[in-house]
């Protein structure tokens, strides 16, 4: 759908220099729209135009960036002035717990309403929201999960991340409702595909890091997984569908395990068998084991875990159609490898 380089076109994206912002401001440029970024700092600015202009049909359009962080006010009524949408990606998705959850909570609700507040001052028609599957499937739901689920922030599953997600959701739904403010959200699986540019971010991470070894054995772990294409194109749905103002949408296909990634890794390419791990740890092991290892302490809750979720709601209402999840490890494993990060 092209658009007008006026102001019905202009698109402000929080977060546009991660994983997912990148893609979701290609797609945006792809598809006609003026994009201004924000940025918690101007140094990687060059870099990460670059980055967003190497997608497929992102090289034209206009794109700027501006400094703002979610632990702060300033910025934030620049950054949304002029804009008609607000697509907000920017929260911490570190790949360990934090000492303090407070680290991971407060730049994400914190963050959220001050987003939400000045997306509001700025009058733009609809905000989407990069919400997880941590807000849908860590509470007393169970699989396969839908939109009706919710995460219980104070639940034993719940880990600062997951939490950091729910209570960030649930704000912005009362926020939205309180001020009538259109909002569609998000809820995307783990991401992978391909990453632009050279930084992993923590989804991808997990790919790099089995690539190059440092997991000897794997844990019965299990998440649906999306690409990372496909969660783009579903937050630029989600902002002009008019049915998506007001719903939630799971955004992830199959619920892969670690097993299945290493499967695909090792027969697409055959020349990292040798660094991929070969054994499935047992639970109580990979439980002892993350005492020590703050990649297995992320996932320790769930070892063993019906993880399957149901995207019959995007498909049906955005008309979303994503690509196969093996492909979504592939294109990680390409990318790592193009950007000699393995
Ligand atoms: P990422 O590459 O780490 O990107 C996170 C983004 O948030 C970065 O742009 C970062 O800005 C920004 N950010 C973090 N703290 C901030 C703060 N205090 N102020 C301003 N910006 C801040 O991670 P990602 O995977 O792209 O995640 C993007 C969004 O998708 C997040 O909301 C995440 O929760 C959600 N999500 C991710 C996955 C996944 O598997 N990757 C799955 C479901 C949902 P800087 O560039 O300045 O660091």
């Amino acid at each position: 759908m092209a658009m007008n380089n006026d102001r019905a076109g202009l698109v402000a994206v929080t977060g546009i220099g991660g994983f997912l912002g990148r893609h979701v401001a290609a797609q945006l440029l792809k598809a006609g729209y003026e994009v201004r970024g924000t940025l918690r700092s101007m140094k990687k600015a060059d870099a990460i135009e670059a980055a967003i202009r190497s997608a497929d049909g992102a090289a034209q359009g206009k794109l700027s960036f501006v400094t703002a962080d979610l632990t702060a006010d300033a910025g934030w009524d620049a950054a949304f002035t002029g804009a008609a949408y607000v697509v907000h990606t920017a929260s911490p998705f570190p790949s360990h717990v934090p000492k303090n959850e407070d680290d991971l909570i407060r730049p994400a609700r914190e963050g959220t309403l001050r987003v939400l507040r000045a997306a509001k001052a700025a009058s733009v028609r609809r905000v989407v929201l990069t919400s997880s599957i941590a807000a849908i499937s860590y509470g007393p739901g169970r699989a396969p999960f839908s939109e009706k689920d919710w995460t219980d922030p104070d639940g034993p599953l719940a880990t600062p991340y997951y939490k950091s997600k729910t209570l960030a959701e649930r704000a912005a739904w009362d926020f939205a409702l309180e001020n009538s403010l259109e909002l569609a959200v998000v809820n995307p699986g783990m991401i992978l595909g391909p990453i632009l540019g050279t930084e992993t971010g923590t989804s991808v991470g997990l790919v790099q890091n089995l690539m190059k070894g440092r997991y000897p054995a794997m844990p019965d772990f299990r998440v649906p997984v999306v690409d990372v294409r496909d969660a783009a194109e579903a937050h630029v749905l989600a902002l002009t569908v008019p049915q998506a103002a007001g719903e939630r949408f799971i955004i992830a296909g199959e619920a892969l395990s670690i097993e299945d990634i290493v499967t695909v890794l090792k027969r697409d390419f055959p020349a990292y068998g040798k660094k991929l791990p070969r054994f499935v740890l047992p639970n109580w092991l990979a439980g002892l084991a993350a005492y020590f290892d703050p990649g297995l302490k992320l996932i320790a809750g769930e070892l063993g875990r019906d993880a399957r979720i149901s995207n019959e709601k995007a498909k049906r209402v955005l008309g979303w159609k994503p690509r196969p999840e093996a492909e979504a490890v592939r294109a990680s494993a390409e990318s790592l490898i193009a950007a000699g990060l393995v």
